[in-house]
């Protein structure tokens, strides 16, 4: 098994010679991390994660759309008015993440992510 990302209770696997997971380790310029092991594209995928959890698993509230749903709907991948007004509903806390430089045409731009969830605290 991978080892998980050193910052406590996170729980993330790493990215490779990192020691930390895509949300915590250190960024670089966007070239530098468009070609270091796909970070940047994994910085989505764990963001996208990290938001399922917050709305899933940490939030008192129970959901009355199912996670699958609503990880498709932050993908972009499903419109639904459900899933709008749960994404209203929530806060997400992004704690000590730390966000990399970012090109809107790429497929893993993870700033349409956060126009979904609409209200975000850093
Ligand atoms: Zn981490």
């Amino acid at each position: 098994m991978e080892s998980p990302c050193a910052i406590v209770s996170c729980g993330n696997s790493i990215v490779q010679d990192l020691g930390e997971c895509s949300l915590h380790c250190t960024k670089n310029d966007y070239g530098t991390d468009f070609h270091n092991n796909s970070v940047l594209s994994m910085f989505y995928d764990q963001l996208v994660d990290y938001i399922l959890k917050q709305v899933y698993e940490i939030s008192l509230s129970r959901p009355i759309l199912s996670r699958d749903d609503f990880k498709a709907y932050l993908l972009d991948e499903l419109e639904s008015e459900t899933a709008e007004a749960l994404a209203r509903e929530q806060v997400i806390v992004f704690d000590h993440i730390y966000f990399p430089e970012r090109d809107s045409r790429d497929r893993f731009d993870y700033f349409k992510v956060l126009k979904k969830v609409k209200r975000c605290a850093f």
